[in-house]
């Protein structure tokens, strides 16, 4: 299978780097305990549990938003606030890559989620077209919004809210013009808004490390994903919170089934196969004369939002950079905090979460270089040309955290090592402009596994579906 040969490829590549260096490690032990599904790896027996009920749902709590709420007094974007005409002006934007989820929040009484969520409902009819209530509709959004944690510095409800627009922006990409039915469009975003409701600021490997209520009720298989998605559909049963009441049984199960999906597919244990499979569409991709993507079936349909989903849960460094650095600020706390918490525990530290070691520039980079970029160049191939402004600016943003990176100290005058300093630049002549920023042989390795990485990416994928590659020549390098 495609996905494993991919899975195999970047294992050995992820040693190299991790023998270089101890933030190389770092970075190397993150993006495979992330990143790379360890099921069938390890020979372990699973508990063996005894049933657990399921009508509790911890994490759900009851919370009264309908009392306030009638549709003749319904503020314009949503939610209560003093700063309407900011707010207005910040949602003109809403349709765009560039928009500001951060002055969003400040705007709206700290509440992005259900401002942005209402405003793209409205603007794309989604109330009129599946009859529902609006009181009900700021009921459930409001609640859904605060099942999000306000201490969790990343994974809180800006977090949803910024996916939530992304998937919006994904969605309207010419390339797939008309393509999705409306059941399919609501139940993206609706995924989107849910995907990490009730988040706890730790990660799966935590939570089964520790023995967690969630991991046991989740026999360890992503833990997390299953946890928000059982949030999200049980809090429609709350008070005027059922959105869909007015869907037919049928567009209930069928949605049902799409949002699970589309949130399973956030585990970012799942990112290599997802990937792969996304390369496969790619390579044999048909489009209309007016270059739509052409998915007439539901298999495919239902991959395109698979990954739709998890680029826009990936897309911070496709962001503006003042964007992308807060969100960087962020998840390194969160990760910081966790990694305090492991430390208090007595337990190993998990990569990128020791505030004493974790070198915060380089793991961007790494991460960009090995996730990101993949992925993300994968789409814009996809979708092309729609995506390529967007890759620009990743690209610009890598260079930005490879120059914001601290020297490493020159290395020792040790002959052996200098020689082999010497041939290894004479092997990257093309990369001698960017080299000079990096610090030393750790660096420029990482540049060439990278660019040698996708190389093999291409052609191990490309041969290992049998299909000659049409797109060959389009990107020099890759
Ligand atoms: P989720 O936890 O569902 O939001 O999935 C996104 C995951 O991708 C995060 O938990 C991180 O592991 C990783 N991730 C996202 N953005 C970044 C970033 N800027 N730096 C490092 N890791 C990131
Ligand atoms: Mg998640
Ligand atoms: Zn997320």
């Amino acid at each position: 299978m495609a996905s494993t040969k991919f899975k195999r490829m970047l294992n050995r590549e992820l040693s190299h780097l991790s023998e270089m260096s101890r933030s190389g490690n770092q970075v190397s032990e993150y993006i495979s305990s992330t990143f790379m599904d360890k099921q069938n790896e390890v020979e372990m027996p699973s508990p063996t549990l005894k049933e657990k009920s399921m009508s509790h749902i911890s994490g759900v709590r009851k919370l009264s938003h309908s009392s306030s709420l009638s549709s003749s007094s319904m503020p314009r974007f949503g939610v209560n606030t003093d700063h309407e005409e900011e707010l207005a002006k910040e949602l003109e934007d809403l349709d765009k890559w560039s928009f500001n989820i951060f002055r969003v929040a400040e705007f709206s009484n700290t509440r992005p989620l259900s401002c942005v969520l209402y405003t793209i409902f409205q603007e794309r009819e989604l109330l009129k077209t599946f009859r529902i209530p609006v009181d009900t509709f700021v009921t459930y959004v409001m609640t859904l919004e605060d099942h999000y944690h306000g201490n969790v510095a990343y994974h809180n409800s800006l977090h949803a809210a910024d996916v939530t627009q992304s998937m919006h922006v994904l969605l309207s990409t010419p390339a797939l013009d008309a393509v999705f039915t409306d059941l399919e469009i609501l139940a993206a975003l609706f995924a989107a808004a849910i995907h990490d409701v009730d988040h706890p600021g730790v990660s799966n490997q935590f939570l089964i490390n520790t023995n967690s209520e969630l991991a046991l009720m989740y026999n360890d298989e992503s833990v997390l994903e299953n946890h928000h998605l059982a949030v999200g559909f049980k809090l429609l049963h709350q008070e005027h919170c059922d959105i869909f009441q007015n869907l037919t049984k049928r567009q209930r199960q069928s949605l049902r089934k799409l949002a699970i999906d589309m949130v399973l597919a956030t585990d970012m244990s799942k990112h290599m196969t997802l990937l792969a499979d996304l390369k496969t569409m790619v390579e044999t991709k048909k489009v209309t004369s007016s270059g739509v993507l052409l998915l007439d079936h539901y298999t495919e349909r239902i991959q395109v939002l698979r990954n739709m989903v998890h680029c826009a849960d990936l897309s911070n460094p496709t962001k503006a950079l003042p964007l992308y650095r807060q969100w960087t600020e962020r998840i390194m706390e969160e990760f910081f905090r966790q990694g305090d918490k492991e430390r208090e525990r007595g337990m190993e530290i998990s990569a990128m979460c020791d505030k004493h070691t974790a070198s915060v520039e380089k793991s961007q980079v790494g991460f960009i270089d090995y996730i990101v970029h993949p992925l993300w160049e994968t789409w814009a191939d996809l979708v092309h040309p729609d995506a390529q402004e967007l890759l620009d600016t990743l690209e610009e943003n890598r260079e930005w955290y490879l120059n914001a990176m601290p020297q490493s100290p020159s290395p020792p005058p040790d002959r052996h090592l200098q020689h082999d300093r010497f041939q290894f630049e004479l092997t990257l002549d093309d990369l001698e402009e960017r080299k000079k920023k990096e610090s030393g042989i750790c660096l420029s390795s990482l540049y060439l596994l990278q660019e040698t990485f996708h190389r093999m990416l291409r052609t191990t994928l490309t041969s290992s579906h049998d299909i000659k590659s049409k797109n060959k020549t389009k990107k020099a390098g890759f």
